[in-house]
């Protein structure tokens, strides 16, 4: 059995963005990392969308990014600015190679792909069970949930699901400087339901039909809504699809440990999923920072959340209350935070970044019975 300093379960965007800060601060340059996985990581599986004010460590490999971007809804549609936010995506095929490329030429790193099955604590150790051998670590990053946690009655576990076509044009329709962020147009029939729009080159857009319910539909729903958002919203005829993305994320209150000793949840796993968006990958990035400047100075790489940063997970209950009781559909409710909220602080706000003076006004956005409401009785469940 070897011992290593880091063991990484799950070399997704969790894993592989721990790998990749690490690898990119000499400090760690003598630590001995195992990074497990059970799939060769050499696919085009999904892509990220995220905004961020100053390049991180992954700008080499924005596919493409966008400083304004539509907002269309019943009941608000503009062009939204973002600035000084800039909006990016990232393909998840670049993400794999640029880390795996980089991991290949260090000979501290190694990798083994296989079954995690188990994780256990031991007295100075954490230890890892693959296809039926040991390996363990002075601290083991796990971003694979083996176990789903409970979900208590009193939580909310609702699903965005999507499906998303990157579509090539005969003619040069789209303008790639905008973007869609979302558009509510589409029916709510089945609850808070929009499409958005990624337009890469004039012939080229990843166009995704977005659901926040509890319950995923028969792959032809999304199909026929695609086909016909292409039609109706695009007015586009001719075209063909290159690439399709299907996913779901869990948007949940329930609690996804942390930590157990020497292990340290990472991911989606850890908890980093943003309960009411779904948006994640930006999270995981402050979550790895953090941690990494932990290691750094020998100290247990988790950092609590203050009591005044948990006030986040009061407002994506609130959020997410009023999506499973159907209090209000969230076109109106993104509506509002859009029409009546400069750009910057509503994404400071879906960042958990907002101050409390951001967040005032954010409330007085919003239809203030029923928020307040929604978050009295989340207060005391
Ligand atoms: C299609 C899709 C699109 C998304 N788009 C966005 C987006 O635009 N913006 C955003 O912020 N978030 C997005 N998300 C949400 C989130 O960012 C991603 O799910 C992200 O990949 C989560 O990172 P992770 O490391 O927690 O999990 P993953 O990236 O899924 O990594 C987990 C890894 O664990 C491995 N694994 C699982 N079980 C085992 C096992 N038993 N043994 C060994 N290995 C195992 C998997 O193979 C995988 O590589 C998207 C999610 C999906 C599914």
């Amino acid at each position: 059995m070897k011992q290593y300093d880091y063991i990484i379960c799950g070399a997704g965007a969790a894993g592989l963005s721990l790998l990749m800060h690490l690898m990119q601060n000499k400090a760690f340059d003598d630590k001995t990392i195992l990074v497990i996985d059970k799939a060769i990581k050499n696919s085009n599986d999904r892509t990220w969308c995220f905004w961020e004010q100053q390049p991180g460590i992954f700008e080499p490999i924005v596919h493409h990014s966008w400083q304004q971007a539509h907002f269309y809804s019943a009941y608000y549609s503009g062009l939204i600015h973002l600035q000084p936010y800039t909006y990016k995506m990232i393909r998840g095929i670049d993400f794999y190679n640029y880390v795996l490329n980089e991991a290949s030429a260090r000979s501290n790193i190694s990798f083994i792909t296989g079954n995690v099955q188990a994780l256990a604590n031991e007295v100075n150790n954490a230890r890892v069970l693959v296809d039926g051998e040991s390996y363990t670590a002075n601290y083991l990053f796990n971003s694979i949930i083996l176990n789903k946690p409970p979900i208590p009655a009193n939580k909310y576990f609702l699903l965005q699901h999507f499906k998303g076509w990157l579509i090539e044009t005969a003619d040069p329709v789209f303008k790639d400087a905008h973007a869609t962020l979302m558009d509510f147009r589409v029916s709510q029939h089945n609850g808070t339901t929009f499409v958005y729009v990624l337009p890469l080159s004039p012939n080229k857009a990843l166009v995704e039909y977005t659901l926040f319910t509890g319950n995923t539909l028969g792959m032809q729903v999304y199909d026929t809504a695609l086909k016909d958002y292409i039609a109706q919203y695009l007015s586009i005829a001719d075209y063909r699809v290159v690439e399709e993305e299907y996913g779901i994320i869990p948007m949940t209150n329930i609690n996804f440990p942390r930590n157990e000793g020497r292990i340290i949840n990472i991911g989606t796993a850890g908890g980093q999923t943003k309960a009411s968006s779904g948006y994640t990958f930006n999270f995981i990035q402050k979550h790895i920072r953090s941690i990494v400047q932990l290691l750094l100075y020998n100290q247990y790489p988790l950092a609590e959340d203050s009591f005044f940063d948990r006030r986040f997970k009061l407002y994506d209950s609130t959020l997410l209350n009023i999506l499973h009781n159907k209090k209000l559909g969230g076109d109106r409710i993104f509506a509002d935070l859009f029409k009546k909220n400069e750009p910057g602080r509503v994404l400071r706000f879906l960042d958990n970044e907002s101050s409390l003076k951001d967040e005032i006004n954010i409330m007085g956005s919003l239809p203030s019975q029923v928020f307040m409401k929604a978050a009295l009785q989340e207060i005391f469940r």
